[in-house]
């Protein structure tokens, strides 16, 4: 092989090299175009959808699975483990979430039937509430029941992670925000990152 050939061979290995790199940040920036997007349709702090009671869900019908699809994409495109209807700006109670590798799941009007007494302090988001990560104390284990999109029960034992998301969505139906849980310290730190920047002229 001539010098020349390996030092061709060897700047093909680099062109290579240096593509996947373009593919892979580009793949990265798409991503991130999607989840601002996502974000842009998810409502956010200030909305006073966020701080009403949502209604049960009377009507098992193709309106309410075209909203539950609608949620989960928006889920997955915002990269969140959990997404309410009050986000969407729909005041009926239900939400979609994945807090494991199972796939997402739905509950249409949940109740949490069992709540173990032992708690966790653990930082928490929301996709409503960008930028912010308050310390937050959930119970460890919960059962909660409802229906699926069908209309069909469904019950689902859940602890550590997946608890805490299930108490945090239940909390968006009823108008409560992490920020409601968190000492005063945390809860005031995060209103001055919620609060619209002042424009000075
Ligand atoms: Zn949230």
């Amino acid at each position: 092989m001539s010098e020349h050939d390996h030092d061709h061979e060897h700047d093909h290995d680099h062109d290579d090299h240096a593509a996947e790199t373009a593919e892979e940040s580009r793949a990265e920036a798409e991503a991130e175009a999607r989840r601002r997007f996502a974000l842009g349709q998810i409502r956010q702090y200030g909305d006073p959808a966020l701080r009403l009671v949502a209604h049960d869900v009377v009507d098992f019908d193709d309106d309410l699975r075209r909203l539950v699809d609608r949620m989960t994409t928006l889920m997955h495109e915002a990269q969140g483990v959990g997404l309410a209807a009050t986000q969407v700006g729909v005041l009926r109670r239900l939400f979609v979430f994945e807090p494991d590798d199972e796939g997402p799941r739905v509950i249409v009007n949940p109740v949490l039937v069992e709540r173990a007494d032992q708690t966790e302090l653990d930082e928490e988001g929301c996709l409503s509430l960008q930028g912010v990560r308050v310390p937050v104390e959930r119970s460890i284990r919960v059962a909660i029941e409802g229906k699926d999109a069908d209309g069909n029960d469904v019950r689902w034992e859940l602890d550590e992670y997946g608890s805490r998301v299930v108490q945090h969505e239940l909390d968006h139906l009823d108008g409560v925000l992490i920020i409601d849980h968190t000492d005063e310290e945390h809860r005031k730190e995060a209103l001055s990152t919620l609060r619209p920047r002042v424009v000075l002229r």
